[in-house]
């Protein structure tokens, strides 16, 4: 017996010491939590994680170990995008989707749109809202059945009547039905809680609310509030109790401000917030995600003829253009920024673009990336895992060419050279 114990610890060991690491060579390292460049660095991944960061190039000792050559890239933590659609890509013919489409058609979809998001180094996504395909997605991700960025989802949207994300807007009266709290659509305190409890039930890892209209929706208002303050006060109670934050689409600040009092964490898009309603956001510690890459997109789709439905036009010029000021008032008076594109409403892979559109608003390029990692970690509560390179975290590593963090180059952030998540590469060039 006790030979066989000596002999299974004998063995233990062997596989640790022999298990493969891989000594990632970095020319300039960014150290996310205190915004430094270090130069010559090398990262050991064992596994899916970090293990250490020693300075120098080391080489590794044994022959089952290899190396990974960025000495003349800029490496920095895998980015988290907080608001994408990975199940859809929008185009003129998206309305006609939940007609002719099946799930499988949409799961096959979102396998490209999955990969290609990954492979532009967003190793982490929250995904905002989609038919509940995205769940399944995440499984198949976790699986190793197909490549993609790790994924939490809110499966699919809860919104009242007729608003935003009630999915038969703009149906014709035979197809539009009854969609009710399983379907995502709330009327009552009680539809609110059965609706959070149906998406835990569903596999959802967090709650998404359509707080006031929307752009895309086909319906006459942008931004008018959409739930009552105690139906929000219900949703966001009940997340808690599942351990789910809830995020809520906004464009008028009526419909935020009773988002915020309601207990939402993230506001996203926030077009038409006013100062007080900013001021709120900091009471409360809840954060704007921007989505600027979305707001250019609609306004410029807008301009050509037939793109949107007539009733979307004149929302998606109004709200465009406005976008953009509001971040950038909202990032000056200290409200919290978490990186966020919307991708879907534009092209999966561009959300790289979000970085520009930020700086070009005044935020400072380190900020923004500082935003995409390190902020974006914590309110998904993995700030201990995620978001930095560090001993113990998951090797979710990406270079690209030049340092993002000088102003001048942040474009460099749509050209990432390599990806590795949970210790896999996915991209080498
Ligand atoms: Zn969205």
């Amino acid at each position: 017996m006790k030979k066989i114990v000596s002999l299974s610890i004998f063995l233990f060991t062997i596989t640790v010491l022999y298990s493969q690491n891989t000594y990632i060579l970095c020319g300039k390292l960014l150290d996310t939590k205190t915004g430094n460049v270090k130069t010559a660095q090398t990262i050991i991944v064992n596994g899916a994680k970090i293990t250490n960061i020693m300075d120098g190039y080391v080489m590794p000792r044994s022959s089952v170990d290899k190396t990974i050559d960025l000495k003349d890239k800029f490496v920095l933590p895998g980015l988290i995008d907080m608001h994408v659609h990975i199940e859809q890509e929008f185009d003129a013919k998206t309305r006609l989707n939940r007609y002719i489409l099946n799930e499988a058609d949409v799961a096959f979809n979102s396998v490209g749109f999955a990969k290609t998001t990954l492979l532009k180094g967003f190793t982490t996504v929250r995904d905002l809202g989609g038919t509940g395909v995205n769940i399944s997605i995440r499984k198949a991700i976790d699986a190793g059945k197909i490549p993609g960025p790790r994924v939490f989802t809110a499966g699919k949207s809860l919104a009242t009547t007729g608003g935003h994300a009630d999915p038969t807007n703009g149906s014709s009266r035979k197809l539009v039905g009854n969609p009710g709290p399983k379907e995502g659509v709330v009327n009552s305190v009680e539809d609110a809680k059965k609706a959070v409890r149906q998406r835990y039930k569903n596999g959802a890892d967090c709650i998404k609310i359509t707080a006031t209209g929307g752009v895309l929706s086909v319906a006459k208002s942008g931004d008018n509030p959409q739930f009552t303050i105690e139906e929000v006060k219900a949703i966001c109670n009940t997340a808690k109790d599942y351990g789910m934050h809830v995020a809520a689409h906004a464009h008028g600040d009526e419909g935020m401000q009773r988002a915020i009092l309601g207990g939402v964490k993230t506001i996203e898009h926030g077009t038409y917030m006013s100062d007080t309603t900013m001021e709120l956001m900091k009471k409360y510690d809840a954060y704007l995600v921007p989505t600027l890459t979305a707001g250019k997109e609609v306004e410029e789709k807008a301009k050509v003829k037939g793109y949107y439905p007539d009733i979307v036009v004149p929302k998606a010029l109004a709200v465009g253009p406005q976008i953009q000021g509001t971040f950038a008032k909202a990032y000056k008076k200290g409200v919290g920024i978490a990186f966020g594109t919307d991708a879907g409403v534009f092209k999966h892979g561009n959300n790289a673009k979000e970085f520009g559109f930020m700086v070009e608003a005044g935020m400072p390029a380190i900020e923004t990336i500082q935003s995409a990692t390190i902020t974006n970690a914590k309110i998904l509560k993995m700030e201990s895992e995620i978001g930095q390179i560090g001993k113990g975290f998951y090797a979710d590593i990406i270079a690209v060419n030049e340092d993002p963090t000088v102003k001048e180059n942040i474009n460099t952030m749509e050209n990432v050279v390599f990806v590795m998540k949970n210790g896999t590469v996915y991209k080498r060039k």
